[in-house]
């Protein structure tokens, strides 16, 4: 079976979660390479909603088992309160369903404070991702591994003085409340650490469909985003391999796309709508952050930041998400490339209500031209388009999905 990527090709908040639990009913695995809960994956099946931040988008469907590889972070106390928020929702979830490699980092309270403390610059999600992978990079960081190990509490010594010293206003927990939280939380995760690059091997060598599940978008890759304003792992392709602990090739590569953009926290956006027009994309799309309730910058399409993603990850396949959000502006525009003034835009005439279309055939000619024209400037194939929140509202095109 082919292995798929789903990656975000804008700035996250894509709905990558929703094209996951679509593609996961087919599948045998989903699988998280990095971020951690900053992520905020929505899920809407029979009008009941979910948002998954670190676990998995695969989870509502039994048959997909979900691992977390090395490339991510884990707060234990999100990542126990996710399992329970499951469980309260009826999804017998538990460690047949969901496997954690020991090598994940562990978001600690020292982390959440400094991030705090500093993360309003970026306007971070404060969930303590970049000081955590900050201690990884400095080889100051605590692996689940660790705290199993019970090595951990110098380490958390280190991390507290670091951020007493950089930030001698902020209020910490103690070392002691901190380790003892932490050996408590982890003797409950325990049952799900398992060796990911040795599980996922023997899947791919099964021929097992393994899905490949990013988290934020190209535009907030740590290397290839609009640094700094970015987030601190690798949200492309190329975060696959060294995100899991095994070779994987990566045979279909669909980046999600929504029919405009949207940003949530600083940093460039240059087709961005400071008008009433984004105020309705906000409103219509709901377009609030999933993860910290922000309400998100929004603005049009923006083909050469799509065309740059398209690069980064190799994307055989496009998904465009909430297409039914345009229905009923008058016109549209699509930033077909950047000059100093600003982008240049291409105008559309705009469709109406799309939300109960099942079938590409029976859009609007506006709509059609709209797509066509989105996939031609992208150089890539279209395979869904998604026109509402629920998991049906939505059409394939083209025989693979
Ligand atoms: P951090 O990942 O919390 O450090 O935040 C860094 C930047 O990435 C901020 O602009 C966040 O708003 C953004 N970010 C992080 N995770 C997501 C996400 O899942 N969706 C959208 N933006 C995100
Ligand atoms: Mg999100």
């Amino acid at each position: 079976m082919p292995n798929v990527l789903v990656v975000g090709a804008q700035w996250g908040d894509e709905g990558k979660g929703r094209v996951v639990d679509h593609l996961a009913a087919r599948a045998s695995y989903a699988v998280r390479f990095g971020g951690g809960a900053n992520a905020g994956h929505t899920l809407v099946v029979n009008g009941q909603k979910t948002v998954l931040h670190l676990i998995p988008a695969g989870a509502l469907n039994p048959n997909c088992r979900g691992l977390i590889g090395n490339g991510c972070v884990a707060d234990p106390e999100a990542l126990l309160v996710e399992i329970d928020q499951l469980r309260a929702a009826g999804v017998a979830y538990g460690p047949d369903r969901l496997g954690i490699s020991g090598r994940v980092h562990v978001v600690t309270a020292f982390h959440r404070a400094f991030d705090r403390a500093e993360g309003a610059a970026i306007g971070t999600t404060g969930r303590g991702i970049g000081p955590c992978y900050t201690d990884k990079a400095a080889r100051r960081g605590l692996r689940l591994m660790d705290v199993l190990d019970g090595v951990h509490r110098p380490v958390l010594e280190a991390q507290r003085a670091v951020v007493t010293a950089l930030h001698p206003e902020v209020e910490l927990p103690s070392v002691d409340a901190v380790a003892a939280d932490l050996e408590a939380r982890l003797h409950s995760l325990a049952p799900y650490v398992v060796d990911v690059p040795s599980e996922l091997e023997a899947a791919m060598r099964a021929d097992a469909q393994v899905l490949f599940e990013g988290a934020q978008g190209a535009g907030l890759d740590v290397d290839h985003g609009t640094y700094p304003f970015v987030t601190s792992s690798h949200t492309t392709a190329g975060g696959v391999t060294n995100g899991v602990g095994v070779y994987v090739e990566l045979h279909r590569r669909i980046g999600v796309a929504k029919a405009y953009s949207t940003r949530v926290g600083h940093g460039p956006f240059p087709t961005e709508l400071h008008d009433e027009i984004g105020d309705l994309l906000r409103k219509n799309g709901q377009e609030y952050g999933s993860t910290t309730g922000r309400p998100r910058r929004c603005g049009w399409l923006d083909l050469p930041a799509l065309r740059e993603a398209v690069r980064l990850s190799g994307l055989t396949e496009l998904v465009v998400t909430k297409l039914d959000v345009l229905a009923g502006l008058p016109e549209l525009q699509v930033a077909t490339s950047h000059s100093k003034a600003g982008p240049n835009y291409r105008t559309y005439p705009g469709f109406g209500d799309v939300s109960s279309v099942r079938d590409f055939s029976a859009l609007p000619a506006a709509a059609q031209t709209y797509l066509h024209d989105l996939a031609a400037g992208a150089a890539t194939p279209i395979s869904i388009v998604t026109v509402g929140a629920e998991r049906e509202a939505l059409m394939t095109l083209g025989p693979r999905q």
